[in-house]
């Protein structure tokens, strides 16, 4: 329920007159009251005079009136925080301009005009790293999604396309590099030290895409022929001393540039291509034309430094952002309520990308991982919205898992309905049909729809409907027929308590018991509430695989003899039902234990079928080391608490733990016989290497778990053979969360090691953040009062209190010491960073699925957020929805 439509309160409250005033609603924003815009910049001339602490910023935009706009006299330039200090119409001063909140409204009499407006803006002063601002002296921008406006005015909204040109000034010695988009045109030399730079970009864009960096920087330089023949100059920019930790992005951008064109026929379409790493930053990065801006953690990498997986991001990350340079600027978005139309699109070509870099299977379980922590609870709890949302009070609050991960599966399953090439067909429609436009979701589904020849009227309710879908399943067998009986069921969500079925396309296969194969695997769709489907052939009740390599993003409820699960988890062919299996078996077993519904022998039993298949996975010479290692990740407590109506998180903590811990000794010559093997093997960037080092820490934290002394002791000597951070920081890892006398010494070592080097040192943070330990409460404590914490960097304050929120045993702590923690950093984060800040509140909304007692700790924090008057727009939606 939105807000407006909530009753007003009783007022009983005698000390009224004492009581803050209530705070303002900020005012909700509907998808279905889109107007186009009243007036079209096509041109944007912006001379830029750079200071840390005051840069000036004269802006002059060409105006002509849009014919299909509302015929208003009055131009709208949005505003945050600034003021004109001059507005001039066609060369001339005026001073009937006016403010509306903050935009200016100027009045345009004629067809077409030109209006320059000056500001000055103080980017030292910029805490909440939109717009312009300073980070370790160096000058850079992020205007998505509406920063832009924190510079100059302008109608900040996508659909005013505009080519820009850019000038900057500033000191030599400051900002001896000075990059805008596109190619950089004249350069050349100022008075008392200053220098200039022209740039222009030739491709029209929103203003959100706009980026200008200023700093001292150094590049690592390379180059791409694109299929066409043009030679592109490729920059990585980084601060003087980390160049030596580029290679891998660079590498990773011109693998990008190949598989775009491979995958999708998409072509680099610039001479120049920027990347910029700058340490404080928001989000992962930002695909502004031909000027990515990255956050740090998403360019720097050496084994020294980073682990494989902190690669595998860098690649990822490069490729997004690449990617978008198509989908996202090329064709862009109508409006915020399309967000889904770049970000699904794109998360789906990295993903896509990564599969094909390294292992498509291993990728494929990650994504769904993710899926299941981030966007499982999104969808089941106050936050849940359409990956189309409907509307919004801060546009920063829909970057979301929801709008980004499911968005992709949703252009997934269309890609498995339509077949690769069919979709490719889509895919080049789209490409051809919007180029140069500002479209919608609806743009891309039709597009889909005649390029690959598919019918997806019906499918179109995944763009508006929210809730995952609850899919039951039912197999029979009788005589010699095999009845699939499916039914879906997709829950009610804030705001749509009704619900339509929604087509959900399945990937299955029937398995054989007595020859253990199948016969070829199908795709069934159901498309109605209940559906059955029919198979004959089989003398005895077939395994069932379903949702193959996760065709669709619903959850799935379906009671199966563990026989059946272990079955599948050592002999599925699709590589994502055999991680399904094995996760299955755990669910099954860990949700029945915090039910209670484990007597001694289901328990005996279930672990006897867990632990059978988890030492089949440690022996399997079949397997290689990345996937075994995936197979032996037990689901994440978020997850299991996602099964349960009410969950209670000790419980479900506590279950898992000793689940842990019995596999550890249940499986411990096994597990050691693992770590000793993949210790023995030498460092390499191959996949067996990698996969190596992967199980190296899998197997030594079930060993810690079954005999903390072993752990502790393997652990230090894994921290101390380190020769990459993997090694490095998976012994630390399993040592955090030890009460052991090797913690303490490692925990010295490691920070002193790594003292100055930003990213490594949030993982220190992280670490110690996201341990089990009984004391983690206290570190946390002690580790917000360090010399190296600071609430002015986001990489900083999400290294250790993210790691806390994710932490059951910190964050849901039984006397609500944790809910207290993450109540008080978002309001005092608020008046620091709003954006940052509101990304913490979506764990205490969760309370409703809580059990009572915490559930009453959490919405108490919640109140007292709400209680803060001047709380932003951003964290006051959040949590005003999480209450609501
Ligand atoms: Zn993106």
């Amino acid at each position: 329920m939105d807000i407006a439509s909530r009753p007003a309160e009783p007022v009983e409250n005698t000390q009224i007159a004492d009581a803050a005033p209530p705070p303002q609603a900020p005012p909700v924003i509907h998808r279905e009251d889109y107007l186009p815009p009243a007036w079209l910049i096509p041109q944007v001339l912006l001379d830029f005079r750079l200071g840390v602490d005051a840069t000036h910023v004269v802006s002059t935009l060409s105006v002509t009136r849009n014919p299909e706009g509302n015929g208003t006299s009055t131009l709208r330039l949005n505003g945050d925080q600034i003021a004109p200090l001059a507005v001039r119409v066609d060369g001339r001063e005026v001073n009937d301009w006016r403010l509306d909140g903050p935009d200016l409204l100027v009045e345009l009499t004629g067809e077409a005009h030109s209006v320059e407006v000056e500001t000055a803006v103080n980017p030292a002063a910029n805490s909440q790293l939109m717009g312009l601002y300073a980070s370790n002296g160096m000058l850079c921008t992020q205007c998505e999604a509406e920063g832009f406006r924190r510079i100059t005015f302008f109608p900040d909204r996508p659909d005013v396309l505009s080519t820009y040109s850019v000038k900057m000034r500033g000191d030599k010695a400051q900002f001896p590099v000075l990059l805008a988009n596109g190619n950089c045109t004249a350069t050349g030399e100022g008075e008392d030290g200053t220098h200039w730079a022209e740039w222009h970009d030739p491709w029209p864009k929103p203003s959100y895409l706009f980026a200008l960096v200023a700093g001292d920087l150094v590049a690592n330089h390379d180059t791409f022929t694109t299929m066409g023949g043009r030679k592109v100059d490729l920059n990585i920019w980084v601060r003087p001393g980390d160049e030596d930790r580029t290679q891998h992005a660079m590498d990773s951008l011109i693998n990008s540039m190949k598989w775009d064109e491979e995958a999708f026929g998409r072509e680099y379409d610039l001479d120049l291509f920027n990347i910029v790493a700058v340490s404080d930053f928001n989000m992962g990065a930002m695909e502004n034309k031909g000027l990515n801006v990255f956050n740090t953690r998403y360019v720097l990498a050496d084994p020294e430094t980073a682990t494989d997986a902190d690669y595998d991001a860098v690649e990822g990350v490069i490729g997004h952002e690449y990617f978008h340079n198509w989908s996202g600027n090329r064709v862009t978005c109508r409006d915020w309520f399309q967000l889904s139309l770049k970000e699904g699109f794109t998360v789906l070509r990295d993903q896509m990308f990564s599969a094909d870099m390294g292992s498509a299977a291993v990728k494929r379980i990650e994504d769904v991982r993710v899926l299941r922590i981030a966007q499982f609870p999104e969808d089941s709890g106050p936050l849940a919205h359409p990956i189309r949302p409907d509307s919004y009070q801060e546009i920063s609050n829909f970057y979301t898992a929801t709008v980004y991960n499911k968005g992709a599966e949703v252009i997934r399953m269309m890609r498995t309905m339509a077949g690769p090439e069919r979709f490719r067909a889509g895919t080049d429609l789209y490409f051809a049909r919007h180029d140069g436009e500002a479209a919608t979701c609806e743009d891309f589904v039709k597009a889909i729809e005649d390029g690959a020849g598919l019918d997806l009227t019906q499918f179109r309710l995944w763009y508006s409907q929210a809730g995952t879908p609850q899919l039951t399943v039912e197999l029979d067998h009788d005589g010699a027929r095999t009845t699939l009986t499916l039914t879906q069921a997709v829950p009610a969500t804030p705001g749509q308590p009704e619900k339509q079925p929604v087509p959900i396309p399945l990937r299955i296969a029937l398995y054989d018991r007595d020859t253990g194969a199948h016969s070829g695997e199908q795709l069934v769709v159901l498309d109605k509430d209940t559906g059955s489907f029919t198979f004959d052939g089989f003398a005895k009740p077939p395994v069932l695989s379903i949702n193959r390599g996760f065709s669709a993003p619903v959850a799935i409820d379906f009671a199966r003899a563990n026989e059946d699960l272990v079955f599948l988890a050592a002999h599925d062919d699709d590589p994502f039902a055999r991680y399904e299996a094995m996760q299955g078996l755990v669910v099954q077993y860990l949700v029945a234990g915090v039910s209670g519904r484990l007597d001694d022998a289901a328990r005996t039993e279930g672990r006897a079928a867990i632990g059978a298949a988890f030492a089949a996975v440690i022996d399997d010479p079949e397997l290689d080391d990345l996937m075994r290692g995936e197979l032996m990740i037990l689901p994440a407590e978020t997850y299991l608490a996602e099964q349960l109506l009410v969950a209670d998180p000790g419980a479900i903590h506590a279950e898992r733990e000793a689940l842990k811990a019995w596999l550890g000794s249940e499986c411990g010559e096994g597990l050691k016989a693992l770590h000793d093997r993949a210790a023995a093997v030498p460092y390499g960037r191959d996949a067996a290497a990698r996969g190596a080092r992967k199980i190296k820490t899998q197997a030594l934290t079930l060993i810690a778990a079954g005999d903390p002394a072993e752990g502790a002791r393997r652990a230090l000597a894994q921290y101390r053979a380190a020769d990459t951070m993997t090694d490095r920081q998976g012994a630390l890892m399993v040592l955090a969360s030890l009460d052991a006398p090797e913690r303490a010494e490692a925990l010295a070592d490691f920070h002193q090691r790594y003292t100055g080097n930003a990213l490594v040192i949030d993982k220190w943070f992280s670490l110690q953040g996201s341990a089990f330990h009984p004391e983690v409460l206290e570190h946390i404590k002690a580790l917000a009062g360090h010399g190296d914490f600071t609430m002015t960097n986001p990489n900083r304050v999400r290294a250790l209190y993210m790691a806390a929120a994710s932490n059951p045993v910190a964050f849901h702590d039984e006397g609500g010491e944790g809910y207290r923690m993450i109540g008080e950093l978002i309001r005092k984060l608020d008046p620091v960073n709003p954006q940052t800040a509101a990304r913490f509140v979506p764990v205490l909304g969760r309370w409703r699925r809580i059990e009572p007692v915490r559930a009453a700790l959490m919405r108490a924090e919640l109140e007292r957020i709400a209680a803060v008057p001047t709380l932003s727009r951003d964290v006051r939606e959040q949590v005003t929805k999480s209450l609501g």
